[in-house]
């Protein structure tokens, strides 16, 4: 796909194009609502009717019916869900097409069906619910709801595997498998009952005994910007501040989930970093736009990024700027919306209201 903005809105100052979102946002009045996930840029921030990780601005896209457009600062499969929980009298842009998510694309339905057919031979629909976190695609999400399965965030996948383990006998986990493995571990599994599907290989790379044994199957799919983080930095951290208080995110390998002080949603790391007294030393391993807003929230406390050598970006939410957001609420009648088709949809609606009711 090709993208490029119109040249005045490449070359206007700043200062002039938060001018005109605040007069196209004023015009708009409640028609419009803009919706900025917590890893946007700040000043993406500074305009979001609402700000949350992608399993709360999910919900408020559901629960928002009176705004006829949705303005997601997020990446593709966010604002396809927005798409995909919203009313037909709304409308979901995504500001910046060119805004995916690269874990997202590690499950292509291609490598999914086949991994299914495989599946079927142990139990297909009767004995495997598949789980899809948020981050994957409509499709996928489509094939987990007409599977009897349902979508999860990382925050509400210990929920969701209460719901799945009692409903099913496995869980078969899209495409994390990190998040996957990590809540498997919380909810009280051992390493040897989890196995990984590697989409690249026959079987998945695994034997019939494993894949019987198994009682959650996980894709192999990670994110770059979480998997950047090693238990060396913390070792390291440790050493450096005695007193530090380490949080992660749960798309972090488990090595170092276990060796921090807690591990949560974005939500989480969020309450952890405003629960902590000033004059604390914390360490985050996330996505570093989030970092740097609450190193600018909470100024009585040292918050610092735990590699403290990596810089982990997500340059896919890094792509939506304020020029593309002045573009977007400007020109959204000549812009494309987010379209999910309508067989899609159906299936994954039902996946992703099995999620807001378990929760
Ligand atoms: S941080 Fe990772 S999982 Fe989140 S959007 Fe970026 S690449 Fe995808």
């Amino acid at each position: 796909m090709y993208f490029a903005l119109p040249e005045e809105y490449r070359i206007s100052a700043p200062d002039e194009l938060k001018n005109r979102i605040k007069e196209a946002k004023t015009k708009l009045g409640n028609s419009a609502f803009i919706l900025a996930h917590h890893y946007q840029r700040a000043e993406i921030v500074e305009f979001g009717d609402a700000v949350g990780d992608s399993f709360a601005l999910s919900k408020i896209a559901a629960e928002n019916a009176n705004a006829e457009y949705i303005f997601f600062c997020g990446v593709h499969f966010m604002a396809e869900a927005a798409e995909i929980l919203s009313t037909d009298k709304q409308t979901v842009f995504l500001p910046n097409p060119l805004a995916g998510c690269p874990m997202a694309d590690m499950a292509e339905m291609d490598d999914v069906l086949l991994a299914w057919e495989t599946l079927e031979n142990f139990g297909g629909d009767k004995k495997i619910m598949p789980v899809s976190y948020m981050n994957s695609t409509a499709a996928l999400k489509g094939f987990t709801g007409e599977h009897g399965g349902l979508i999860c965030t990382s925050s509400n996948a210990d929920a969701v595997y209460k719901y799945g383990f009692s409903n099913r006998e496995k869980l078969f986990f899209f495409p994390d498998q990190h998040l996957g493995y990590n809540t498997g571990i919380k909810y009280g599994l051992k390493p040897e009952d989890m196995v990984v599907w590697d989409f690249s290989l026959d079987n998945g790379g695994l034997t019939n005994e494993q894949l019987d044994k198994a009682k959650i199957i996980l894709w192999k799919g990670h994110c770059h910007v979480h998997t950047n983080f090693t238990a060396k930095h913390i070792e390291e951290t440790r050493m450096k501040f005695p007193d530090v208080k380490i949080v992660v995110h749960p798309e972090c390998p488990h090595e170092v989930v276990k060796e921090a002080d807690a591990f949560g949603s974005t939500s989480f790391i969020v309450n952890f970093v405003e629960k902590q007294p000033p004059g604390s030393n914390i360490a985050i391993g996330t996505e570093i736009n989030l970092i740097n807003r609450l190193g600018m929230l909470y100024p009585d406390k040292n918050i610092f990024e735990l590699s403290g050598t990596t810089c982990p970006v997500c340059a896919n939410m890094y792509r939506t700027t304020i020029n593309d957001l002045a573009y977007c609420l400007e020109n959204f009648k000549d812009i494309k919306p987010i379209q999910v088709p309508e067989d899609v949809k159906v299936n994954a609606r039902i996946a992703l209201e099995r999620m807001l009711a378990v929760h």
